[in-house]
């Protein structure tokens, strides 16, 4: 099968990273156009992916923008576009993988009359996207001969903005279990103790750490940084934790918040939590840091499209707790695989972390529970194998027309 997969991202985010996992399997005969450059096409060529950038323009539709906005890309995007005609000619399929993918991939379907297919990263609602994106979004999806959404979430809020729910098929993100299942081997080998005392010392120093015989409780918080990530909700949180719980906040601001990355860093100085709190930006050994956290947190204040890192923490056999909403209330089992607490309560999430913390023998059993789940429900070939076979019968339907 050859697909012509199209993303906006040059960054790495959820939707990328889940991208890459799909391409694998078809890159002998596929293509992958991004937008842009930058460390997601970087990503793809280190796994001999076929990339190929497809505009030198830097396109400005923002989540949040209106329709003179919507109309004003469009004029920017008509190259682009012309681009993928051309190119999607030599495919069967063309994959969208973001919004801005799906304008660009559905005008060109009509023009190549190539069947379209829009894999569904987002929760299509106000606290998101505005009226006038939804809109487009929507009626530009409900062409597409079909719609992968990445959790139940994402179809309902899809359906309820909309969308048809014809062609519309829920596949979670899928996971290599063997690179975690190594990693946990060797974590178990000492090497986690050792990498975690790497980790704790960066907290551990005579004026600006925490005392040198504490053990520091480590709750890490993988994510990019922005507003609805509630990277904020976690540092309030903290100062209601006992003073040996100490927060790293792994992950970058990808797309222009910082003005929020600012406002953190003002906040964990107002709240005197400096010694307990370590920015580590972007990285890309996040298994290995999972498994020096004792607990990973998730703290978003809208819903969670689907929420990888959850899985991600759960593989690594660390204790993880989510903001209950979207896919992360789809992933947590409270009290059975990780916990649960409301989204944006800080004092809540406080509880839950002190809870956890002085139950180490309990907060063990969960994380066990949870690894085995979600080895069961999000292994990358049974996730890969339902992508196929849906590809499939979008070929063999083109076929009969
Ligand atoms: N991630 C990473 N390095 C970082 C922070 C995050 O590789 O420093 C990865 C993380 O492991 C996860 C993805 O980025 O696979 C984020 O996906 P998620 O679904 O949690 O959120 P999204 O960015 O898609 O909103």
């Amino acid at each position: 099968m050859k697909i012509l997969f199209l993303d906006q991202s040059g960054k790495l985010g959820g939707a990328e990273l889940c991208l890459a996992d799909i391409v694998h399997p078809f890159k002998a005969n596929s293509l992958v156009g991004v937008f842009s450059e930058g460390t997601f096409p970087d990503y793809l060529r280190q796994r001999n992916i076929p990339v190929k950038i497809l505009t030198d323009q830097t396109l400005d539709v923002q989540k949040s923008s209106g329709l003179l906005a919507g109309l004003k890309s469009i004029r920017q995007l008509l190259p682009l576009i012309g681009n993928v005609i051309r190119l999607s000619r030599q495919y069967d399929v063309i994959y969208t993988n973001t919004q801005k993918a799906l304008v660009v991939g559905a005008i060109a379907s009509l023009f190549s009359r190539r069947p379209l297919v829009y894999h569904l990263h987002d929760i299509i609602s106000p606290d998101h996207f505005s009226a006038t994106n939804r809109r487009i979004i929507v009626t530009l999806a409900n062409r597409a001969t079909l719609i992968i959404a990445n959790s139940q979430s994402s179809r309902e809020a899809f359906v309820q903005a909309g969308g048809s729910p014809n062609n519309l098929r829920v596949v979670y993100n899928g996971f290599h279990l063997d690179r975690y299942a190594e990693h946990v081997k060797r974590a178990k080998a000492e090497e986690k103790e050792i990498f975690r005392n790497q980790i704790a010392s960066t907290f551990i120093a005579s004026k600006t750490g925490i005392e040198n015989n504490i053990r520091p409780f480590i709750v890490g918080h993988f994510s990019r940084l922005a507003p609805w990530k509630g990277q904020h909700v976690l540092i309030e949180a903290l100062q209601h934790c006992s003073d040996d719980v100490v927060v790293l906040f792994v992950g970058d601001a990808l797309f222009g918040e910082e003005d929020y990355v600012q406002q953190l860093h003002q906040q964990v100085k107002q709240l005197k939590l400096e010694r307990r709190v370590r920015f580590l930006s972007f990285r890309s050994d996040v298994p290995q840091l999972m498994m020096a956290c004792d607990l990973v947190a998730h703290t978003s204040t809208a819903p969670e499209p689907f929420g990888r890192v959850i899985v991600e923490a759960m593989l690594c056999e660390t204790p993880v707790m989510a903001a209950a909403a979207g896919g992360a209330a789809e992933i947590v089992e409270p009290g059975q695989t990780g916990w649960l607490t409301p989204p944006e309560d800080a004092c809540q999430l406080a509880d839950t972390i002190m809870n956890i913390y002085h139950q180490p023998a309990l907060a063990q059993k969960v994380a066990e529970q949870g690894k085995a789940m979600a080895q069961r429900r999000f292994d990358v070939r049974a996730t890969n194998a339902q992508i196929h076979q849906l590809l499939q019968a979008v070929l063999s339907a083109g076929k009969a027309h």
